[in-house]
């Protein structure tokens, strides 16, 4: 016996770049379809045609393909289904579900006005419901633009059970008759939407919960038309820091900027399987791994709230488990100067040491300054840190680094010694002096890459700042 395979899909409607929102249904189709080897289809949703653009469809494709967001069917274009969606304006209107609606914009604010002042929630009030051939004829002879509009046939209770949230059940008689083909010919999303979740077989629509009231409307369509119906299966929406839904307002990034920023696709995907999904699994994980505990039950009901500080520290343990290759690929795409800066056989080992301590690969332009600059530059309160300490510091470590075979462990035990400082007040200045940050990476690996002669030169140099900065100040 065949079975049919299970098939999710994601269906944007390119009229803006990809959010964290439309990826992330865009990332829950996908893991719930590879979980069960099933097939994940893209469609774009362009019938809107006045705020569809070729570079928001290609943006989003770009998007889901740097994502390894890999879909196994489409890319389908509603634009080029319109014969279909016809044919099936054609069966509704021959079984008297479907009407011209001759009604203006004006006209149906004003509807709504009344029935929202009178305590009733606004919905179509059937107008041009009752028009005979006649009248229709004439209003079309007469020019006037018109929709295509479902007739609710009958006082019914749509049910269906939504994989995420449960049970669900709406009153025919709270939804007017509603549009299915505007006035410029396009069909609804309302419409071609539920048509297209049909006739490609999709088994599971699993989209944002601001399309929950649109579901009894496209289960009333399918029904209409025989047509199969999904499961649907809505995500409660993202919500940003403040409680408001998540928007540019409240940190809201498009996958655009995220890339352009240096973010790794994998942080963007942990980061996302784990908003408003939850996964026991703490270490980052490639997406074959995820899929394999995506759950529909793990899904949480109430909204997910967007932590800018969560994103970070995936996008910091993606860095660490890049290997030394794929990290300096990310370091000279976005610092390209860095290739001038830093010799090919020292490639390994400046990664190797900074690998850890950065979170964008544009932060790796200070470490390689630290490393390479012949002249550190020093803030005042960092200048103040090395005065402290005092010239035998430097003229004992400058001493101990002569030595060419010194260890960095008995250069350090023998600088503590000999100037009786520990802990902070040792290491601080000592970082400093050798990378001119207060903090960063292993110190014995920096200074194993720089050799003791750069070392040297620093301590050097910082020494020449503090002298001139005695002077200056009058107390040498
Ligand atoms: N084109 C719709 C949107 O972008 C798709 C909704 C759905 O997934 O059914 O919101």
């Amino acid at each position: 016996m065949k079975t049919t395979p299970l098939k999710t899909r994601f269906a944007p409607s390119p009229t803006g770049l990809m959010h964290f929102g439309n990826l992330r249904t865009a990332l829950f189709n996908y893991l719930y379809a590879k979980r069960h080897n099933g097939i994940f289809l893209l469609r774009i949703e362009d019938t809107d045609t006045a705020r569809s653009t070729e570079e928001h469809e290609r943006s989003i494709q770009e998007d889901l393909k740097w994502m390894g967001l890999e879909w196994q069917e489409g890319p389908y274009y509603q634009s080029k289904r319109i014969e279909l969606y016809e044919n099936y304006y054609s069966k509704l209107e021959e079984m008297g579900a479907l009407y011209p609606c001759f009604c203006t914009e004006a006209q149906l604010a004003i509807a709504r006005k009344v029935q929202l002042q009178s305590g009733k929630p606004p919905r179509y009030p059937g107008t041009c419901r009752h028009l005979n051939a006649n009248e229709i004829e004439q209003k079309k002879k007469a020019g006037i633009p018109y929709t295509f509009r479902f007739r609710i046939q009958s006082k019914e209770l749509i049910e269906f059970e939504d994989v995420i949230k449960g049970p669900q059940r709406f009153d025919s008689e709270h939804i007017g008759d509603f549009i299915i083909r505007r006035g410029d010919g396009t069909a609804s999303f309302m419409f071609c939407n539920a048509i297209d979740d049909a006739e490609m077989g999709v088994t599971h629509a699993l989209r944002g919960d601001d399309h929950l009231t649109n579901t009894p409307r496209q289960i009333l369509i399918l029904k209409a038309l025989k047509l199969p119906i999904p499961q649907y299966g809505h995500f409660p929406t993202i919500l940003g820091p403040d409680g408001k839904p998540l928007s540019k307002r409240n940190g809201s990034r498009s996958i655009q900027e995220l890339r352009k920023e240096g973010f790794h696709p994998l942080a963007i995907i942990n980061y996302l399987a784990r908003l408003g999904h939850t996964d026991s699994e703490v270490a980052l994980q490639s997406l074959e791994a995820l899929s394999t505990r995506f759950d529909l039950k793990k899904i949480s009901q109430s909204p997910a709230r967007y932590d800018v500080q969560q994103l970070m520290f995936w996008q910091k343990e993606a860095m660490r488990k890049c290997t030394w290759q794929e990290c300096w690929r990310q370091v000279e795409l976005f610092e390209p100067e860095l290739k001038k800066m830093i010799p090919e056989n020292e490639r390994q080992n400046f990664i190797e040491v900074i690998q850890s301590n950065i979170v964008l690969p544009s932060e790796a332009s200070q470490w390689a300054q630290a490393f390479y600059a012949s002249e550190l530059n020093f803030t005042e309160e960092d200048e103040k840190i090395l005065m402290a300490v005092g010239s035998p510091f430097f003229e004992t470590a400058i001493a101990l680094l002569s030595d060419p075979n010194i260890s960095f462990q008995s250069f350090v035990a023998d600088l503590q010694q000999r100037t009786g400082l520990k802990g902070k007040n040792f290491f601080m200045p000592l970082r400093l002096i050798v990378t001119g940050q207060k903090e960063g990476p292993e110190l014995a690996k920096f200074l194993n890459l720089m050799g003791y002669e750069s070392v040297k030169q620093r301590f050097n140099s910082a020494l020449k700042i503090i002298y001139t900065q005695k002077t200056h100040t009058g107390s040498l």
